[in-house]
C-alpha cells in the first residue's frame, strides 16, 4: 500500500504526549497528524494504543505496546491489515522498575517512605532487611522484558533462572527450565517475575499451586499483564502469608478498583501499570514506526509484526 497519511491516535497520551511523537516523524515522507477516533477510518496507517474497530479500515496499525492482547488478531487477518508491536523496547526501563521493587523489599524502602509520608521515624527490624546477592529470581518469558530484567538483577549479584518454551540458553540466564518444569523452577527462588504474554496458554498460569509451591519468603512480581495471574488465589497466598509478598504493575481489573485488598497490604508494592515509562518512550517508538515506513518503501518484511 501506499502510506500517504499517518495518524498518531490521541489514546498513545497514557504514555506520552501525541504531539511528541507527531512532531518527531514529520521527516517521514507522509502526512503524520494527531487524530482521534473520528479521524481513524481516513489514515493509512495508525500508531495508537487502544484498538478501536476503525483501526480496520487501516492498511497498517502500529501498537505503542508491546502487549498486544487488545487487539483482535482474526479480524486483523481477515481485512487484510498489518499490525505491529514495539516489543524490543522496554527490557532496560522494567529491568530498571523490577531491580528497584526487590531493592525495596530487601532495603525496605517501601516502608520508610510510607513512614515518612507520617513524618515517623521508625527502622525496620533488626531482621527485615536484607541484601540481593546470592539471592535467585526466576525469570518466567525470556523475550525483551525478560532479558531486560536477567541483565539488571545479575548486575545486581541474583542469579538467575529462566523460564521459556525452548531449553535453549538465553544470554543473561545462569539457567534456563522449560514451561512444564514451571513449579520445579519457582521451588526455593526468592523472587517470581513474570514477563510472558497474555495467551490462551498464559491465561491465570500463575494460579494456587505455584503460589504454594514458592518459598514462605519469596516475593511475586508482575510487570506482564494481570490475567496472567488468577487474583483472588495471590490475595489468598498473601493474606495467609504462604508467600512473603508482591510488587505488581498490572493487574486483572485496570485502574485496580478503589475496593482492592492489595491496595492496603504492607509487603505489597502496587503501581499504575508504568513499569516501562520513560522519557524516551516515544522517541523508541517513533524508531519503529520509522524504520518500517522505510520497509515499506523497500518492500522488505515488517519489523515487529504481529499479523
Ligand atoms: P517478547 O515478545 O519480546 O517476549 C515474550 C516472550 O515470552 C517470548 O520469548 C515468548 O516466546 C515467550 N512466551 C510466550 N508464551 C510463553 C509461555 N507459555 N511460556 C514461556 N514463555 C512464553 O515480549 P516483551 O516485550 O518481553 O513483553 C512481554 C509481555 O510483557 C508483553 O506481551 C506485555 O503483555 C507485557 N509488557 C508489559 C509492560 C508494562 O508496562 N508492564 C511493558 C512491556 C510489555
Amino acid at each position: 500500500f501506499e502510506l500517504e497519511r499517518l495518524g498518531v491516535h490521541e489514546s498513545v497520551e497514557a504514555v506520552f504526549p501525541p504531539s511528541e511523537l507527531a512532531d518527531y516523524l514529520t521527516d517521514l515522507p507522509a502526512t503524520v497528524d494527531v487524530i482521534g477516533d473520528d479521524e481513524i477510518a481516513a489514515r493509512d496507517a495508525v500508531v495508537t494504543l487502544e484498538y478501536h474497530p476503525d483501526c480496520l479500515e487501516c492498511a497498517w496499525v502500529h501498537s505503542i505496546q508491546s502487549g498486544v492482547d487488545r487487539f483482535p488478531f482474526d479480524e486483523f487477518e481477515s481485512n487484510g491489515v498489518v499490525l505491529t508491536n514495539s516489543t524490543g523496547i522496554h527490557g532496560r526501563s522494567v529491568g530498571e522498575t523490577v531491580a528497584g521493587y526487590l531493592l525495596s523489599f530487601s532495603r525496605r524502602l517501601h516502608d520508610l517512605v510510607a513512614n515518612q509520608t507520617e513524618r515517623r521515624w521508625e527502622r525496620p527490624a533488626w531482621d527485615d532487611g536484607f541484601t540481593l546477592p546470592g539471592k535467585t529470581a526466576c525469570v518466567v518469558g525470556t523475550g525483551t522484558l525478560g532479558r531486560g530484567v536477567a541483565e539488571t538483577l545479575g548486575g545486581l549479584g541474583l542469579e538467575v533462572r529462566g523460564v521459556r518454551r525452548s531449553d535453549e540458553s538465553v544470554p543473561g540466564f545462569d539457567e534456563i527450565y522449560t514451561d512444564d518444569r514451571l513449579l520445579e523452577a519457582i521451588e526455593g527462588v526468592e523472587f517470581v517475575i513474570v514477563t510472558v504474554p497474555l495467551t490462551e496458554e498464559t491465561h491465570h498460569r500463575f494460579d494456587g499451586e505455584v503460589f504454594e509451591t514458592m518459598r514462605d519468603d519469596a516475593y511475586f512480581v508482575n510487570v506482564a499483564r494481570g490475567p496472567v495471574v488468577d487474583e483472588p488465589a495471590l490475595i489468598d497466598a498473601l493474606e495467609s502469608d504462604s508467600i512473603a509478598g508482591a510488587a505488581l504493575d498490572v493487574f486483572e481489573e485496570e485502574p485496580l478498583p478503589e475496593e482492592s485488598p492489595l491496595w492496603g497490604m504492607d509487603e505489597v508494592i502496587v503501581t499504575p501499570h508504568c513499569a516501562a515509562y520513560t522519557r524516551d518512550y516515544f522517541r523508541d517508538v517513533g524508531d519503529i514506526v520509522r524504520e518500517n515506513v522505510s520497509r515499506l518503501g523497500t518492500g522488505e518484511a515488517f519489523h515487529n509484526r504481529v499479523v
